[in-house]
């Protein structure tokens, strides 16, 4: 018997005896709807959505959630009908596998159906995320099968999954589903790059780990002597394929890349968080520019810890990462941990809402934007770039895509300012209004009723926000300066 049902509930404790039945059943059904087919490989089919709901039992998603997971397949492969599927288990998961059915029915057939099913993709998220989630989930474990696909399909799956499946875990805030995803496609992605990360890997790891482990023990001692309760101190390995990245950027200098280990440190409370970091700087010296606080302003995925790289003074550099339980979950598993939060009767709604704010711009990008390829472009541009902070004189802080100008920050802030930007001051300069904002840039706008956006400001503009806006007044004054020369508009 290569599956059972018990392995689902070693991975989560916490279900109650009517979500335990609901995830029971579910495995009953799909495991006879399923009998008889077998995968590429040869193993029994139903191996795909059982291990497609044990990946969404880690991820701490709901009964629901996992039940579909396990039923994800057996509308559109198993000849089970909507009308028997509903009947058997209501709406709610009729509504999520007919979701991830209809994700899943768009074949890659060039490029625009290509972008066609990914705008399919995101509009579903719009309406549920957790169709998404299960998607996530069901590509892992194809990606993890991998192997027994042709070789040109395999190629392809993976790339797709390294441009699109990995960035959109990492918008939701699942950075290890992410780490997942990445690391599995990376070796049908790009074999030669994969291997020459496995040779460096290697290579290094030992002595990475040697240091590290000198670290810790150091750092126990010492934490141990101020009385800080630790819940785990633990190192880890950066993911292959997010270590290739690095390295690209470093033009493969691999003494540049400070994160290849972490230790990772996770305590009770936010205050024992930043009495950790005082401690590790009165031990080691702290390589400049390296002390992060996405505690006190988190990624925009919703990402907290404190971070800093420290001279280990045995010739090495490493990174040690600090936060709570609650922190250490949502870096995990992100928007599926708010699920779980919500599950257990949590206040985590209003939170969410502003955490995944872009999640409702999406729902409005696909209104705006009509053509496939344009939305790709947009997409890629508003959500998939990496984000930077900027601060109001007050304080606020508001983010927008890399490469942003002050037109887009006025124009987040109020259609009404940005329509009338006359000056932007950076950090107390004055500065133009096509100067790309960098990090943490403090940026004031000043207003003049007489002030109005020129053709130019599209250029600067980088958000689709400030360039609907920018567009929607030309296109107005045009209009108004024809209906004035034809002497057809009187005051
Ligand atoms: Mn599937």
């Amino acid at each position: 018997m290569p599956t059972d049902i018990k392995e689902i509930f070693a991975l989560d404790g916490k279900f109650k005896p009517e979500e335990r039945e609901l995830i029971g059943k579910a495995y009953t059904f799909s495991e006879h709807a399923h009998q008889g087919q077998l995968r590429k490989s040869g193993e029994p089919y139903f191996i795909h959505p059982f291990e497609t709901a044990k990946n969404l039992t880690r991820l701490g998603m709901d009964a629901q959630t996992i039940s579909a997971g396990l039923l994800h397949d057996v509308l559109e492969d198993a000849n089970v009908t909507e009308k028997t599927l509903e009947k058997e288990f209501g709406k709610e998961i009729l509504f999520l596998v007919k979701g991830v059915t209809k994700l899943g029915k768009l074949k890659y057939q060039g490029h625009e159906r290509h972008v066609e099913s990914l705008r399919k993709f995101f509009v579903a998220m719009a309406n549920d995320l957790r169709v998404v989630i299960i998607k996530l989930a069901d590509r892992l474990h194809n990606l993890r099968t991998l192997e027994h696909v042709r070789e040109d399909k395999r190629k392809r799956i993976a790339i797709e999954s390294i441009e699109v499946f990995a960035p959109l875990a990492n918008r939701l805030g699942m950075g290890k589903l992410k780490g997942e995803i990445e690391d599995a496609a990376f070796p049908y992605a790009y074999p030669k790059e994969y291997a020459q990360i496995e040779e460096i890997m290697k290579e290094k790891k030992d002595s990475y780990q040697k240091q590290l482990d000198e670290v810790k023990a150091e750092l126990e001692r010492e934490l141990k002597k101020n009385k800080i309760k630790v819940i785990e101190i633990d190192y880890r390995l950066k993911h292959k394929y997010s270590l290739y990245k690095k390295l690209l950027k470093y033009n493969m200098e691999l003494d540049r890349v400070n994160d290849i280990v972490a230790l990772r440190i996770v305590v009770d409370t936010v205050e024992n968080c930043y009495r950790i970091l005082g401690i590790i700087h009165s031990i080691w010296k702290p390589v400049p520019g390296r002390i992060k606080d996405y505690i006190a302003i988190p990624k925009p995925n919703g990402y907290r810890s404190l971070h800093t790289s420290i001279f280990t003074g045995l010739g090495g550099i490493a990174e040690i990462q600090i936060r709570t339980e609650e922190m250490h979950a949502e870096a995990a598993y992100g928007i599926a941990a708010h699920f779980a939060y919500k599950e257990h009767g949590h206040k985590k709604a209003k939170d969410d809402k502003s955490k995944f704010e872009w999640i409702e711009e999406l729902k409005d990008l696909k209104t705006v934007v009509t053509k496939p390829k344009k939305f790709i472009e947009h997409l890629k541009r508003d959500f998939f770039n990496d984000r930077i902070f900027i601060f109001t004189p007050e304080g606020d802080v508001v983010d927008l895509p890399e490469d942003s100008s002050p037109i887009d920050f006025a124009y987040l802030i109020h259609s009404d300012i940005g329509d009338h930007v006359f000056s932007a001051k950076i950090n107390g300069k004055m500065s133009p209004l096509s100067v790309k904002l960098k990090n943490s840039d403090i940026v004031e706008i000043a207003t003049k009723e007489t002030a109005h956006p020129t053709s130019k400001w599209i250029d600067y503009a980088k958000t689709t926000l400030a360039r609907k806006h920018i567009r929607a007044y030309l296109e107005k004054n045009s209009l108004l300066s024809r209906l004035k020369s034809f002497g057809g508009f009187k005051r």
